[in-house]
């Protein structure tokens, strides 16, 4: 048990109060798939997921755009995973940002060649490097529901055109900034989430985790090869043993089943590879 005030806990991210203005973030070592949180956790994944954040926030400290980062400086029993951030008013959307196509922009490309309404060029394929970045925000659902991607004119509707200009600009630039580094280190960055807050005074403040395994698709840039799934630092590996091995109905809306010690290996292993391939550190165990 903790003694902090548990204020919310997501489906891999618990937050407790840590002052009237700061929050303790904790990545726990859940893994979600499909929307599903498993009841299989990966060890030491929360530490990565953390690490890697960390790491990312100084990276991109020079490109002008706050970040919620207080300090990393928590009481032990959260040591690695946990970090101290700006309370922040969230806004309500998952900026996306997408350079290769797969997914979920695949999916609509193939229905009406477009990504959130933005039309394509033809005869893109699964894993296709898109003509440049683009910006395909989500709602952010409920645990259980589907996140919903939406076109920016939506978006306008729901955040003011004002603050919807602000957070794509900030997330291209953010996207730019990190393809171009996981480049240097062999890595594809082909889309990422991220998630914005606004300080009392309205500045825009990058939050959340951000270019984790969680939150983007990794891809080894040596094996790159469009025209199906590339292999993947994600819980891609997770979800293609759920989709084509495990048995689980997916449109069952039945929970997946628990994973296998060899899927929770590979995937810890894979986690672990991003980290240090991108960090050029090895993760203090423990
Ligand atoms: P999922 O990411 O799996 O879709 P989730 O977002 O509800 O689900 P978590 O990612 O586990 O769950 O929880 C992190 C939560 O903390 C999110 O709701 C996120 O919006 C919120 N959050 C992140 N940074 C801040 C911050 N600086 N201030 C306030 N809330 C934050
Ligand atoms: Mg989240």
């Amino acid at each position: 048990m903790s003694e902090f005030e548990l204020i919310h806990s997501g489906k891999v991210r618990r937050l407790y109060r840590w002052s009237d203005t700061e929050i303790l973030l904790v990545a726990t070592d859940a893994i979600s798939a499909f929307d599903f949180v498993l009841d299989t956790p990966i060890p030491g994944k929360g530490k990565v997921l953390t690490g890697l954040s960390l790491w990312w926030f100084s990276q991109l400290a020079d490109l002008g755009i706050a970040n919620h980062v207080v300090s990393a400086d928590v009481p032990v029993e959260f040591a690695g995973r946990g970090v101290i951030v700006e309370k922040l008013q969230m806004v309500p959307v998952e900026a996306i940002v997408r350079g290769y196509l797969t997914g979920s922009g695949l999916a609509e490309y193939r229905k009406s060649q477009t990504v959130c309404g933005l039309g394509l060029p033809a005869g893109l394929v699964d894993g296709s490097k898109l003509p440049e970045p683009i910006f395909t925000p989500s709602t952010k659902a409920e645990i259980g529901q589907h996140d919903e991607n939406i076109s920016f004119e939506r978006l306008t509707d729901l955040i003011g055109t004002d603050l919807a200009d602000r957070v794509r600009e900030a997330a291209l630039a953010v996207y730019s900034r990190a393809e171009e580094l996981a480049r240097t280190r062999g890595i594809i960055l082909a889309d990422t989430k991220f998630e914005f807050g606004l300080r009392g005074d309205g500045t825009l403040v990058l939050a959340d985790e951000v270019l984790t395994p969680d939150s983007s698709r990794f891809w080894d840039a040596r094996l790159w090869a469009p025209g199906g799934p590339q292999p993947s630092f994600d819980k891609q590996y997770v979800r293609d043993w759920l989709s084509n091995e495990s048995g689980w109905d997916k449109a069952s809306d039945t929970p997946p089943p628990p994973l296998p010690a060899e899927v929770v290996e590979a995937t810890r292993t894979r986690y672990l590879e991003a980290y240090e391939r991108l960090t050029g550190n090895r993760l203090a165990e423990g």
